[in-house]
């Protein structure tokens, strides 16, 4: 056949439009996405003819790509993934997981009308924040508190409220960037409260705060470092210490804890700071935190602290910007609910499972990985890949405990006939996608973030890739 005779016998949009795949496209999948798909692989039929590429018209080649193109215009773009990085809160994977007890309480109250502001006794309109209220000063013995949309919320919002106009007094070792641009003197500076820094990089004082109170000083703030850390020579002024001096002058302090954990996880061999709990207790009258980081919960700021600064924060414009949806709510108050009992907590939600889980449940699942994958490799013929069970140091992640490494076991993976950069990159594209790290030419699959249910998944996608 030449050109003109192949072009010719292209089949139409219409004829595919109208063959039994062509119907059957249209029940599944939305319309403009089928007309697109059709109408691209014709093109490219087209052009592939004009530059004497195809000599001959295959329908039922040209069908299978239609399909493609189709599944791949209406796929989701946000999808689950596998996490084998073992970064339990790992921001770009989307934080704190979910179980599935909490999702059910969001389906309960999302699927329906709800009380959200609604006051059921008086008949009348009432507050969302009052759901958690009850529950938040319960769990972290706070007089009063609030959940915003995030933490980075929360701190502009109770610098707005409480300090615009006024100085805050902030240690210079504690300006840090949290990264996604929130930086605390930019955030001061849009929230309208006059930052003044006292102390140095390494050492801050309590006479260093103290010199600097003024008529116009509104708060003192103490500012998590995060992911960051100064060591050797240096000194910083611990919230108890800051409280009293605040109680002296009759400045509020205010301390954004970032991650805060509302259990104590020393007991564990995780070394961090003290609990909300502990930092309400020592006299701090606000305190801010994320709802996703060490919480366990879903993306949120949580305020806790004295009624008379949350009375005057929530009457703040800004709160309506900020304010919480009855999605998130919900499944806060499944999270905190499981925090009432503390074993429960370590228990059923999932970060603080991850985090916490002993050893050998790890080393366990590794074997168990690895064992899988052997077996699938073994039935193709030759060499693919050499798999190791190994020990390893994992992260919490989430700016949370920055300094602390996690004994960990992971798979470690030598392919033979790709390199280590490709598997990575084929497991990355996946469906789903594998997410994994390169250490000296093997790729690890930590087992710390792996669920148990995506095993068969992880297994099917790595003997895939190889
Ligand atoms: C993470 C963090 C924030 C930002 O919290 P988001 O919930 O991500 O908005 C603010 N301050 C500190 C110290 C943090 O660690």
């Amino acid at each position: 056949m030449d050109k003109q005779q192949l072009l010719a016998s292209l089949p139409s949009v219409d004829e595919i439009l109208k063959s039994g795949e062509g119907l059957e496209w249209q029940k599944a999948y939305p319309r403009r996405y089928v007309l697109r798909a059709i109408r691209e692989v014709i093109d490219e039929s087209r052009r592939a003819i004009l530059k004497d590429d195809l000599k001959e018209i295959s329908v039922k080649d040209m069908l299978v790509d239609i399909r493609g193109h189709i599944e791949l215009l209406s796929a989701f773009s946000l999808k689950p993934v596998i996490n084998a990085t073992g970064i339990v809160i790992h921001t770009n994977l989307g934080r704190s997981v979910m179980s599935e007890e909490i999702m059910e309480n969001v389906k309960r109250v999302a699927c329906g009308y709800s009380n959200l502001e609604y006051e059921l006794e008086e008949g009348k309109r009432g507050k969302r924040y009052s759901h958690i209220r009850k529950l938040l000063n319960e769990i972290t013995g706070a007089e009063s508190s609030l959940i915003v949309n995030n933490n980075a919320a929360a701190v502009f919002v109770c610098l707005t409220a409480l300090a615009k106009g006024r100085e805050v007094i902030v240690s210079r070792g504690e300006l840090v960037e949290i990264g996604g641009s929130f930086r605390i003197p930019d955030v001061m500076s849009s929230s309208g409260a006059l930052l003044k820094e006292v102390g140095a990089t390494n050492k801050t004082h309590l006479r260093d705060y103290e010199r600097a109170i003024s008529e116009n000083t509104a708060l003192l703030l103490k500012v998590h470092q995060s992911n960051y850390r100064i060591v050797g020579f240096s000194e910083s002024v611990p919230i108890n210490e800051l409280a009293a001096l605040g109680m002296k002058h009759g400045i509020p302090v205010m301390f954004d804890l970032g991650s805060g954990s509302l259990v104590d996880l020393k007991p564990y061999g995780i070394q961090i700071e003290p609990t909300v709990q502990e930092i309400i207790k020592a006299g701090a009258d606000i305190v801010t935190f994320s709802g996703d980081k060490l919480l366990g919960g879903p993306q949120g700021g949580v305020i806790v602290g004295k009624s008379e600064l949350i009375e005057n924060i929530v009457k703040n414009p800004l709160m309506r910007a900020v304010r919480i949806d009855k999605l998130t709510l919900s499944a806060f108050e499944a999270v905190l609910m499981c925090y009432l009992d503390e074993d429960k907590a370590k228990g059923s939600i999932p970060t603080l499972e991850m985090l916490l889980q002993r050893h050998m449940d790890i080393k366990e699942r590794a074997k168990r990985i690895a064992s899988r994958l052997k077996k699938e490799v073994s039935r193709i013929p030759g060499d693919v890949a050499e798999i190791d069970v190994i020990e390893d140091s994992s992260q919490a992640g989430g700016g949370s405990l920055p300094e602390i490494e996690f004994k960990t076991y992971a798979v470690a993976i030598n392919p033979l006939r790709i390199s280590v950069n490709t598997l990575e990159e084929r497991l990355r594209q996946g469906n789903p996608p594998i997410i994994a790290r390169i250490k000296s030419d093997a790729l690890i699959i930590d087992a710390r973030t792996v669920r148990n249910s995506e095993i068969d998944a992880l297994v099917k996608g790595i003997l895939n890739a190889l």
